[in-house]
């Protein structure tokens, strides 16, 4: 089985977010599979180049049709942990600009870059069994096979997937696009198929034109069908739910591994977690808060939005504080939560440390150095933090959604049972008890902490447990029923 996935990010070439995780972990695990040849198909952004640029290989350049531009398109190449990865070339689009998302012209961008998939596969002499698209920004390629591509004989048997790794990003853009940069008609557009809200949707158009769709988990690939979670595309969520299932991540249990992870102090493992101490005080003295064994750190690593729940954090901060506790907050993003938290370093530096940057390496060493990790999603498609913190022996705090459901375990104290804790209702005072919880059963009760620790480090988050659900999927698709 030829299986190519298309992504606008995958560690360790460019990584934002769990999307990289994903698809730097994925093939390399299905690529233990004898039965599949998995390559996976990338933008080239400057920050490859200039990382990567030594070690990877033209394979040939060409032009393409960008509606009426002429584009040039250089194909690129590397062979890492045994997948093939190719990159996408084009100065103006990707390598003479510093970041990877957030232009104005990003519509564009992401359009090029899905032609330029579907021009140069034949020429690479891939052209794959199953197409398998991820979130928005590849959304559009089985609409571009069964409808801009249709004619080509060799792609009429491609199986395409996609999946959804975050709804809230659904590729919303002025249909003029369609004719502009697309180089088709307006039919599928005009008879709504493609519209949602007066916009060229091409979430929605990969849901409805896609194979199968799936999301990053089980409890999600409910929640999203609806209206509280779906973000406008419940609806078409449901009419296709035959379609749509929930296949929970895994993490790169090579990578995450705090018996050899190079970011950390000490190492350690479920049977000696003496290194873990040692990781807390140096991590403690790194962000400036005071070096004590005895007091619970509460280390938070994410993405500052309304969607990790920061806005409950915020709230609840001071109360959380009243207590003899650390935080240390690693994490970008909103101008709102940045400038809180950065208040809440100031007013409280014995307490509280705000790192607002994005450093993997110092991300590592709070998962291991942590006590407990705290991830209060209002909504989460898998997340991938509260699995790397469990590994490391971090017990998360967790609001029961998403995958955050799923992976996380809640404690139980009449039998001992539970990787972390969590709370149903989205609420302050329910983040907060829940957190006095955790802190009393860490300072009261180092036996049931100790079995949770082991617990947590031991559940299997691998991929080569996620990865055969994937496996199955495709399998299943390449059946003659289909
Ligand atoms: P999402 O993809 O929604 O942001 P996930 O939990 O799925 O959330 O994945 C987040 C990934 O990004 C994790 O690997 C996490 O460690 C990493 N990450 C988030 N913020 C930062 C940061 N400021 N510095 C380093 N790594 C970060």
């Amino acid at each position: 089985m030829k299986l190519l996935i298309a992504a606008a990010e995958a560690a360790p070439f460019i990584k934002t977010g769990g999307l990289g995780d994903v698809i730097g972990a994925l093939p390399k695990s299905l690529n233990q599979d004898k039965t599949v040849e998995t390559r996976v198909i990338l933008p080239y952004y400057r920050k490859i180049a200039e990382k990567f640029g030594g070690q990877i290989e033209d394979v040939f350049w060409t032009f393409i049709k960008v509606g009426w531009r002429h584009q040039y398109v250089g194909v690129k190449t590397l062979t890492l942990d045994g997948t093939i990865f190719y990159f996408i070339d084009n100065g103006d689009y990707f390598t003479d600009r510093d970041g990877i998302y957030g232009y104005a012209d990003d519509g564009e961008r992401f359009a090029f870059f899905q032609l330029a998939i579907m021009e140069v596969i034949e020429r690479l002499d891939f052209v794959p069994d199953i197409l398998h698209a991820n979130d928005y920004h590849t959304a559009l390629l089985p609409f571009l096979v069964k409808e801009k591509y249709s004619w080509i004989q060799a792609f009429s048997k491609i199986r395409t997937v996609l999946t959804i790794h975050n709804i809230e990003f659904q590729g919303q853009f002025d249909p003029g696009m369609l004719s502009e940069l697309f180089g088709m008609g307006m039919e599928r557009y005009e008879d709504g198929t493609v519209r949602l809200a007066d916009c060229f949707n091409w979430l929605k158009a990969g849901i409805l034109y896609a194979d199968r769709v799936t999301t990053v988990s089980p409890t999600y690939a409910n929640e999203i069908k609806t209206p509280e979670f779906g973000k406008g595309l419940d609806v078409i969520l449901r009419m296709e739910s035959a379609k749509l299932s929930g296949l929970i991540n895994g993490i790169d249990t090579e990578l995450y591994d705090p018996q050899t992870d190079p970011h950390l102090a000490a190492h350690f493992s479920v049977t000696d977690l003496k290194g873990k101490q040692v990781n807390k005080k140096t991590l403690q003295s790194l962000v400036g808060l005071p070096v004590r064994d005895d007091v619970p750190l509460i280390g938070i690593v994410s993405r500052l939005t309304y969607q990790k729940g920061f806005h409950l954090v915020v709230d609840e901060m001071i109360n959380i504080l009243k207590k003899d506790v650390q935080v240390v907050l690693l994490g970008t993003g909103d101008p709102k939560f940045e400038h809180d938290f950065t208040y809440f370093g100031q007013a409280y530096p014995e307490k509280f440390s705000a790192n607002i940057t994005f450093n993997l390496g110092l991300a590592q060493l709070i998962y291991a150095a942590s006590d407990l990790f705290l991830m209060p999603s209002a909504f989460e498609p898998c997340g991938l933090s509260q699995m790397m913190s469990m590994r490391y022996g971090t017990l998360p705090i967790v609001h029961e959604t998403g995958g955050l459901k799923d992976t996380v375990l809640p404690y139980n104290q009449f039998d001992g049972s539970g990787t972390g804790f969590s709370f149903e209702n989205f609420s302050g005072y329910q983040l907060v008890q829940t957190t006095f919880e955790a802190l009393d059963v860490y300072t009261n009760q180092p036996k049931a902490w100790k079995k949770l620790q082991e617990q947590a480090m031991t559940a299997d988050f691998s991929w080569d447990t996620a990865s055969l659900a994937y496996l199955k999927l495709y399998q299943e698709l390449l059946t003659p029923e289909h």
